[in-house]
């Protein structure tokens, strides 16, 4: 018999829902019987796979939006999610869990300084829930090009997950993993690639659980022949939201190894068991979920119907509107002394919870600051933390501009926006307005400055 492992990995992820000026999510009608989707979908999935142990047996990455929410509003299921992750860890001496850029940001689109800030926020708010640091990272929508990879190896990352669609080279050792070199530096990362046929199979040609087996002869047991790894990865709402009998199939997955000569594992126990022997390449700019080299996040293409040009106007806009509030950040910072990069990196500490504010500024030697200068600098190193938000992926996914999603990227512009007004008197509004007015939705003519108007009358500035 071969030696074959299969591990399923799960991205568990949910956008930030919440009002940025209320923290409040608000009714979502299509998610009834529940108030809101995220409710829907924990009850749907998160709960169950929690209490069928799964998490102790899969390889997963938990979004940090998501895992606020669940802390907040599921806290029992939350807590039997961290508990999966540490009986794994404790049997085994490595996690389970992969760290992910806190804000779901494309990274290949980011600016260096943002994919530090979005790895470095990942990695906190992972050793934060875990009690211990990441030796893998999840790239939303499995985003790559050699700079992110070269920020993760920098970042102390041992290795990621790609899609077989996004590499080049020899693909004889199954899901690897392979060295990735990073050009021009000494630097390699491990990648474990993951076998999209078997993935799409699993997501979208589930069987009922009475018919795993059956699944397994026809999916998985041929693939089995040889040594190796497979890996099938996929959304973790697959398992009971997407598909109804999800979890109940997941566990059934998890349970028959034995019988059909597969056994179960996960990244981080396979990668220390078996390091990689052979080098492969990647593509650069691509991801799992458009084929377009990015484009579906910068000036959208033909995988979201209609007119999708709005989404590079809203992109310039973001930017735009970015560098303003960077720059009043980098001001501010300068002139009391401090390296603001390497406090913004820090602040995700006080998002946590873990410090005060005013503990932060005092191990930067700002205790002197006094209490309205303390208030000041918050209040802009709060504005960075939406103006990180206001890239989530979501913004810039779907089809139509008037959607929540990018209404939520900018409302997080409007909320950063107003946290600097309060720290400098600057009002950053009329650039932003302008900018959102070339930003147009094909079907309606409306216009982001017209979403701009709303967001501004219902804000609590
Ligand atoms: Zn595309």
């Amino acid at each position: 018999m071969s030696d074959c492992y299969f591990c399923v990995h799960g991205h568990f992820y949910q956008p930030p829902r919440a009002d940025p000026f209320t923290n409040h999510i608000s009714r979502e009608p299509d998610a009834a019987p529940y108030a809101n989707w995220n409710e829907r979908i924990a009850a749907e999935s998160y709960t169950p796979l929690a209490e069928a142990g799964s998490f102790e047996r899969i390889s997963f990455n938990l979004g940090g939006t998501l895992a606020r929410w669940l802390d907040e509003h599921a806290p029992a299921t939350y807590e039997r999610i961290v508990a999966g992750e540490r009986a794994h860890y404790a049997a085994h001496g490595v996690s389970n869990g992969l760290a992910q850029p806190v804000h779901h940001t494309i990274l290949p689109l980011a600016r260096r300084r943002d994919k530090v800030c979005q790895v470095r926020w990942g990695i906190a708010s992972f050793t934060h829930r875990f009690g211990h640091r990441p030796e893998g990272m999840w790239l939303p929508e499995m985003a790559v090009d050699e700079a992110t990879l070269q920020v993760l190896v920098s970042e102390g990352i041992r290795f990621t997950i790609l899609s077989d669609e996004q590499v080049r080279g020899s693909m004889e050792n199954g899901a690897g993993p392979y060295w990735v070199r990073i050009r021009g530096e000494e630097e390699k990362i491990a990648v474990f690639v993951r076998d999209r046929h078997l993935s799409n199979t699993l997501s979208f040609d589930m069987p009922d659980p009475g018919n795993v087996d059956g699944w397994i002869w026809d999916h998985v047991r041929w693939r089995c022949q040889r040594d190796g790894l497979l890996l099938a990865a996929t959304d973790g709402e697959t398992f009971g939201h997407h598909r109804p009998q999800g979890a109940a199939v997941l566990q059934r997955i998890l349970e028959i190894g034995e019988q059909h000569g597969y056994t179960i594992t996960t990244l981080g126990r396979y990668l220390r068991d078996h390091p990689p022997k052979t080098e492969i390449e990647i593509v650069q700019n691509s991801s799992w979920s458009c084929p377009h080299g990015l484009a579906r996040w910068v000036v959208g293409c033909e995988c979201t119907e209609g007119d999708s040009r709005w989404k590079g106007a809203l992109r310039r806009a973001l930017d735009n509107l970015a560098c303003n509030l960077d720059a009043a950040y980098e001001r501010e910072a300068l002139k009391m002394g401090l390296e603001p990069w390497a406090l913004r990196d820090e602040y995700i500490a006080v998002v946590m919870g873990e410090i005060e504010g005013p503990e932060l500024l005092a191990r930067h030697g700002l205790s002197k600051l006094g209490a309205e200068g303390a208030q000041r600098m918050l209040w802009l190193l709060e504005a960075q933390f939406y103006r990180q938000r206001m890239y989530a992926s979501c913004t810039f996914f779907f089809e139509r501009l008037e959607r929540y999603e990018p209404r939520y990227g900018i409302a997080n512009g409007v909320r950063a926006i107003a946290l600097t007004c309060y720290a400098t008197g600057e009002d950053l509004t009329p650039g932003l307005y302008r900018d959102l007015r070339v930003a147009i939705n094909g079907q309606s003519n409306r216009t982001g400055a017209d979403i701009l108007d709303e967001i501004l009358k219902k804000a609590e500035l």
